[in-house]
């Protein structure tokens, strides 16, 4: 199957109550990996690449796997997806390489890093909608800022500064309305990366209350959860037994995103678990026969380990089974849809 604009998986999403993973992507065995589990799954599937993943592998080599992804598995429907675009003309070129989806960050100037203004965010964030829409792509854009960095994208908040910046249900409403974008991702007090929580998260650092206030005032609009890894202790222990020194840290837990997902959630950002299996069935992997040299023999584990995290997450995310149910639709359908609105 081609590859197909994220808003027609999104409708469906919330059509039917679920939500979809949306994993990032710098090679072809984290490509493969997700193949792997939507088709055991029979999972839609949104694949994601950021500016540092599209500078590490190249945009031709990525277009390509995806495109080598869609042909293996022609029952599937897949989105490939910009995450965090830090300006237009990076959303552009996105489109130009074969994206079907490309997130407008205008929460950060085009340094990627420092807080912007509301005005510069609905001004850059409406130019890429017309860009995009005139082509039939979806957009994803940000309001409020999360914690962290990661692929050198992020305003580096702590996990207390990040409480000053969460979205502001109110002007979620007034943000979406004037930039007219497909979905809105939601800063509710997450980060990026591997360590979000110093102790498991309670509802005064993740604040779950502004997903249900926006979706209240909003029922049509697709919110996106970002920095919504687990971090599985069980995944950080495999690392830490084999030679890793990852302190102790905490994630999103997966009840608290399902929890979302019964409030308008139907993307959710998941990184780092999966760089989290990977690591730990390499360093499995050395640490059991050191006498191997074929990387084959650790990125097979690694490619499978992700594969795992993967299918839970498509499980518990209710996107396993839907593939076969979402209508496809391609880019000129959805240029046609979008001049008509
Ligand atoms: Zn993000």
């Amino acid at each position: 199957m081609a590859l197909i604009p994220m808003r027609t998986l999104l409708d469906h999403a919330a059509e039917h109550g679920y939500g979809v993973a949306a994993f990032n992507v710098n090679n072809m065995e984290q490509i493969q990996a997700i193949m792997m589990a939507a088709d055991e799954t029979e999972s839609p599937v949104i694949v994601q690449a950021s500016r540092g993943a599209r500078s590490y592998s190249d945009d031709n080599y990525l277009r390509h796997l995806m495109l080598a992804a869609a042909e293996l598995n022609p029952k599937l429907p897949i989105a490939m997806h910009l995450d965090h675009g830090n300006s237009a003309a990076t959303c552009i070129s996105a489109m130009d390489m074969g994206f079907t989806s490309v997130m407008m960050d205008g929460s950060l100037e085009e340094d990627g890093k420092s807080p912007a203004s509301w005005d510069y965010n609905v001004g850059v964030t409406r130019e890429v909608v017309q860009a995009a829409h005139s082509r039939g792509i979806t957009v994803e854009a940000e309001l409020g800022c999360l914690g962290g960095i990661e692929d050198g994208q992020g305003a580096g908040l702590s996990e207390e500064e990040a409480q000053d910046h969460l979205t502001d249900p109110e002007e979620a409403g007034r943000f979406v309305a004037e930039t007219g974008c497909d979905a809105l991702a939601v800063a509710i007090g997450t980060s990026h990366g591997a360590y979000k929580f110093k102790k498991k998260p309670t509802g005064k650092v993740l604040r779950m209350e502004v997903i249900r206030e926006i979706h209240q005032r909003m029922p049509d609009c697709h919110m996106v959860m970002h920095g919504s890894s687990s971090v599985p202790k069980e995944l950080v222990d495999i690392i830490n037994e084999y030679g890793g020194s990852m302190p102790e840290t905490y994630g999103v837990p997966v009840e608290d995103i399902q929890e979302g997902i019964r409030h308008g959630v139907r993307k959710i950002n998941v990184d780092t678990d999966n760089r989290l299996a990977i690591t730990g069935a390499i360093r499995k992997a050395f640490m059991e026969d050191g006498s191997q040299f074929d990387p084959r023999y650790y990125l097979k584990p690694a490619r499978a380990a992700m594969a795992e995290v993967c299918k839970a997450r498509m499980l518990a995310f209710g996107q396993a089974g839907h593939a076969a149910g979402v209508e496809v639709k391609s880019l000129d359908d959805l240029k046609a849809f979008y001049a008509s609105a």
